[in-house]
């Protein structure tokens, strides 16, 4: 079954796509949590962290470069911006279509879990 982020990939379902290459596609998350939460999404279907090999150290590379650039076309780089990549149940993982969230725009706070808690 083609995940939600493999049709927004292909063009199958709309988005407001903020960027797109041979290897990665990034739009805007429907639910932001912040003035800019953008998702940046491998085009191949990867589903959890769990599944990336050495295969794809350049491909998980690019996509941090990628929200870099984007950070700055936004204008949230210099402030700065959280990345975050969900894992399977305990990481609140959704959908299983490997994605990193790029969330700014405000201060966002303190890490959700600390240290030893
Ligand atoms: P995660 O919990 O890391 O799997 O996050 C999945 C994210 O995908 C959530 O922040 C959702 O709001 C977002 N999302 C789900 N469907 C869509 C969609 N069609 N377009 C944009 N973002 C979506």
């Amino acid at each position: 079954m083609p995940t939600i982020f493999a049709k927004i990939v292909r063009g199958e379902i709309p988005s407001d796509l903020v960027y797109q290459d041979e290897q990665v596609t990034a739009f805007r998350d429907i639910s932001p949590v912040a003035p800019t939460h953008i998702l940046i999404v491998p085009n191949k279907v990867i589903p959890t962290a769990n599944d990336l090999t050495a295969d794809d150290e350049q491909l998980v590379g690019h996509m941090v470069l990628v929200a870099k650039q984007i950070a700055e076309q936004e204008g949230i780089a210099a402030n700065g911006y959280r990345l975050i990549i969900n894992c399977n149940e305990h990481g609140g993982q959704v959908v299983f279509h490997l994605h990193m969230h790029l969330v700014g725009g405000q201060p966002l706070g303190p890490m959700i879990l600390k240290r030893g808690s």
